[in-house]
């Protein structure tokens, strides 16, 4: 017989009376999907919304939040006692005894700090590759469906733990980041609003060595290109199909792209205003991307002082990528190869950060955790911040100002104040004074719908 799973889960959690509702679901043993389903059924009860139940495009977007402590991470300025009003998913007014019109909900965080909500800008939220193995292998064998279907998961899970903006930046097949990002943007299930990379372009092989018989196994995830036509054809492929952003490979493979093979990229790019986010890994690779015109480097391990200075004069972000050590134990790195690691990233990081460079967190994950969600360990992976001496006022910048800024939002999103979209967070403990209060992210309004409240 099926295991079956009865819950009671409150509708809102606005109301000072909760509506409840049940759900009984029975779920065939031999179901292959058995052990998935009932894990997700089993995450959904721990936050007790009933968005979890519902659509978010029928959770109401109009509420007025009561804000014990409000941060404004631009500055790092700290008010008290805030009513911030929200009218359909748009914040209309911040201050003290703002004026809330009748039958507006009421959110209490008068016993919590209250920020606009995070942001990732390096995320790959319909890959999850299983310990041992690796991204092509994984990709050749997992249907689009599956991706589509681990990209829900993982981008609630990743909403859920406070980002409500990311940006996907490849490694999603055919496109199916731009679907999940349509899905989450027209209410169909819950994620962060997300900006989407389309197929990574790289010199031929992409990331990986191929296999001469089936090479054609690595254009899942990849476009080879590496002539100027084929450059150029690769970014209008990406744009039609629905990227907001061109990511490109410059430094896997002995053959890097040429500053001049970037620049190209880069200006057809900017035909369709769209920009450029560079793979690096090298100190030449990183030149190259930057002399190129890119927006974004990303990893950027072996930066030199003099690159750094170059990416700081000429605007160009460093998304950091710093694994945590859970992480790169479940990559399958060797204890030695972890330790030398994280000396290199937080010694780059910390000279980052000495020198100017506009620094943006980018999470990176692409595995399959048994202990945490996606979520949670992308929260895992600001150790690197903590252990580079980066201040709480820096962290701010690095996870909410600085990619905004990057991603061209920092007009609509990544600050409480009216005008913005109703992203905002809320922590028990204050992140200006302690860098752990992002592990304990209570509360998540996304575009002015409640995706997860304090429990009662
Ligand atoms: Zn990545």
């Amino acid at each position: 017989m099926g295991r079956f799973l009865t819950r009671r889960i409150h509708t809102d959690p606005t109301l000072r009376e909760p509506v409840t509702v049940s759900f009984n679901m029975s779920i065939p043993k031999q179901c292959p999907w058995h052990r998935w389903i009932a894990a997700v059924a089993v995450t959904a009860s721990v936050h007790p919304v009933g968005a979890q139940l519902l659509a978010p495009s029928m959770a109401p977007n109009s509420h007025a939040i009561h804000a014990g402590v409000l941060i404004d991470p631009t500055d790092g300025s700290v008010r008290h006692d805030q009513v911030v009003l929200v009218e359909n998913g748009v914040i209309t007014q911040v201050g003290v005894g703002v004026p809330i019109p009748r039958g507006v909900p009421i959110i209490d965080l008068s016993d919590y700090v209250v920020l606009p909500g995070l942001m990732d800008a390096h995320v790959h939220l319909t890959a999850r590759v299983p310990r041992g193995s690796r991204l092509p292998a994984e990709a050749a064998r997992t249907p689009m469906a599956r991706r589509l279907v681990v990209g829900v998961l993982q981008a609630r899970e990743t909403l859920l733990a406070g980002f409500t903006t990311v940006r996907d930046i490849g490694n999603s097949g055919d496109y199916v980041d731009v679907e999940l990002r349509d899905a989450i943007a027209q209410g169909i299930v819950w994620g962060p609003t997300m900006l989407v990379a389309g197929k990574i372009i790289a010199p031929f092989g992409g990331q990986s060595r191929l296999n001469p018989e089936r090479p054609e196994l690595g254009e899942i995830e990849y476009l080879y290109a590496d002539t100027p036509d084929a450059m150029v054809r690769a970014v209008r492929q990406n744009i039609h199909f629905g990227a907001d952003l061109i990511k490109i490979v410059v430094d896997d493979q002995a053959y890097l792209y040429s500053t001049e093979d970037i620049a190209l990229i880069v200006r057809e790019a900017a035909r369709a205003g769209r920009d450029v986010a560079a793979h690096v890994l090298t100190d030449q690779g990183a030149r190259n991307a930057i002399e190129g015109g890119v927006a974004s480097l990303e990893h950027g391990w072996r930066m030199s002082d003099a690159t750094l200075d170059l990416a700081r004069d000429r605007g160009v972000a460093l998304v950091t990528t710093d694994f945590s050590i859970s992480a790169m134990e479940v990559y399958g790195w060797p204890d030695s190869l972890v330790q030398a690691r994280r000396l290199l990233v937080v010694d780059r990081l910390r000279r980052a950060l000495a020198h100017d460079v506009t620094v943006v967190f980018g999470s990176d994950l692409i595995w399959a955790s048994a202990e945490r969600d996606r979520g949670a360990w992308s929260i895992e992976q600001l150790a690197s911040l903590a252990e580079s001496g980066a201040t709480p006022r820096q962290m701010l910048q690095i996870l909410i100002a600085n990619p905004s800024r990057l991603m061209h939002l920092e007009g609509t999103r990544g600050r409480i104040a009216v005008g913005q979209a109703a992203d905002i967070i809320a922590t028990r403990k204050n992140p200006l004074e302690d860098v752990t209060a992002f592990q304990d992210v209570v509360f998540v309004m996304t575009n002015g719908r409640v995706a997860k409240a304090p429990s009662p």
